[in-house]
């Protein structure tokens, strides 16, 4: 099996090298990743300069996004890739936090172009990456038969997936989960440069919208289990079709 390794934290990341590691001895494994740290960067993609491509040790190092190095990774499919693995991330991607990560981002890009993903996060200190490997190794090359069942069922399959920072032996099992909604409050703090001149850093505190569920990502890495959700990359709001296209009939009679 041929695998792609991406991440957001940048070639140098701890969690990259990790699930290298981890996938190695189970198959052939091509690394791109961001020349720095691009957490954040969502979807985004370099079109205002070239992209520079730097051989390491690792595998390859790109002076662009996550997304860059998925569309690089993969264009015109050279070196046929069966899966993409994204991470794993330093902190957490739950909720709809997913919408900014490059880690998440890079995993949906791979799925757009006909490839399967799955996006990995360690929800806590890189102290249990051993943890969060052996949890990753069991699940893609255990008993279980997810990476098949996924390439069988579901060509564009993306899974975001929630490791909670604990020792191997704490991590109760996984559960398959939906994407709470996260608002954040607070999340411009304001300070003075040394002329007295206002800069501000994101940040903010996360509030749940709504009572929290039992079936939320969040919730269950929470109570100790990886977070296993199932995402895709088409936005589309199948509900309010049929009522925005009556409205619209109706307005434009
Ligand atoms: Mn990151």
């Amino acid at each position: 099996m041929k695998f792609l390794l991406v991440n957001d934290d940048g070639i140098q990341a701890p969690g990259l090298s990790s699930l290298l590691e981890t996938v190695k001895p189970h198959g052939k494994a091509f690394v791109i990743a961001p020349q720095r740290e691009r957490s954040g960067a969502s979807h985004s993609i370099t079109i205002g300069h070239p992209l520079r491509l730097l051989e390491t040790e690792l595998g390859f190092a790109l002076d662009g996004t996550p997304v860059d190095c998925v569309k690089m990774g993969l264009r015109g499919q050279k070196w046929p890739v069966d899966f993409v693995l994204s991470g794993i991330n330093n902190g957490p991607n739950l909720g709809t936090d997913a919408l900014y990560s490059g880690t998440v981002a890079a995993a949906l890009e791979a799925a757009l172009l006909g490839v399967p993903a799955l996006a990995f996060s360690l929800c806590g200190s890189s102290d249990y990456l051993p943890g969060a490997s052996h949890f990753i190794a069991k699940l893609l090359f255990g008993k279980s038969t997810v990476l098949k069942r996924i390439s069988e069922l579901c060509p564009a399959a993306v899974l975001n997936i929630n490791i909670p920072a604990l020792p191997q032996e704490d991590i109760k099992g996984f559960k398959i989960t939906r994407s709470a909604i996260l608002r954040y409050e607070n999340v411009m703090e304001k300070r003075l440069d040394h002329r007295g001149n206002p800069y501000y850093w994101m940040g903010g505190e996360p509030r749940c919208l709504g009572e929290p569920e039992e079936d939320w990502d969040l919730i269950a890495v929470e109570r100790g289990y990886v977070s296993i959700t199932p995402l895709r990359f088409d936005f589309t709001n199948y509900e309010q079709i049929p009522g925005l296209r009556l409205a619209l009939a109706e307005d434009f009679a």
